[in-house]
Formats: C-alpha cells, sequence, structure tokens
C-alpha cells in the first residue's frame, strides 16, 4: 500500500479512535453519575459497584473498539496493515474503506465465522 493511503486510513481511524474513546468516557461517566452525583457515600457502595459494574458492559463494547483501532494503528507502525493477519493476502480496499480496522481479508473472515459459528461471529 502506497504512502498516501495509508495516511488515509490513518487519519480515519485516528478520528475514530478519539470517537470511541470519548464515547466509552461518556457512557462510563454517565451510568456512574445517573445515581450517585459523583458523590461517594459508605451508604451507596454496594450501589456504586453496581454502576461501576453497569458502566464497564456498557463501555465494553466501544472498549473493543478501540482496541481494535489500536491494532490497526499498530500494524500500520509495522508495516503489515492492509494484509491479512491470518494468510498474509493484500486486503481488498473496498473492505478496508467500509471497515479500516479489517484484520482479515473477506475469505478468512467467511472461513472464520463459519468455524466459530453464526452465534459469536466477528461483527464488521
Ligand atoms: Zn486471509
Amino acid at each position: 500500500m502506497d504512502s498516501k493511503k495509508l495516511e488515509h486510513y490513518r487519519s480515519i481511524l485516528q478520528e475514530q479512535l478519539r470517537q470511541h474513546t470519548e464515547n466509552v468516557r461518556d457512557e462510563q461517566a454517565t451510568a456512574i453519575e445517573d445515581t450517585e452525583d459523583g458523590v461517594m457515600d459508605s451508604l451507596d457502595m454496594s450501589l456504586m459497584d453496581v454502576n461501576k459494574e453497569l458502566a464497564f458492559r456498557l463501555g465494553e463494547r466501544e472498549s473493543q473498539m478501540v482496541a481494535d483501532i489500536d491494532q490497526a494503528l499498530l500494524r500500520m507502525d509495522e508495516g503489515t496493515y492492509g494484509e491479512c493477519v491470518r494468510c498474509g493476502k493484500k486486503i481488498d480496499e473496498r473492505r478496508l474503506d467500509a471497515l479500516p480496522t479489517a484484520r482479515y481479508d473477506a475469505a478468512c473472515q467467511t472461513a472464520i465465522e463459519e468455524e466459530s459459528g453464526a452465534e459469536d461471529a466477528p461483527t464488521l
């Protein structure tokens, strides 16, 4: 992949990273503020724990996306971005346009989804 295209995807990924990082922070802050108003009280400690758990679960999906973006940026630094991590073939650019964090080419993605079963198939 030429450097111009790489920079194009890098800027998309960095923008996504910024947005998802904000989402994680907002969701966690909202879940905690909803019942606590940000004030800790020993009587409410158990409630606080519940809220932390809730915040964690709300943020989990976003956190996973942040991790995916981080990994894509890491592959860029390593010079392997745009290559399937499973078979090493180039990932179609239309696929990268739709999903800049794509780790696999379409063939491997399909194979992995079939192996892992429909229930927890990786989302696009
Ligand atoms: Zn592949």
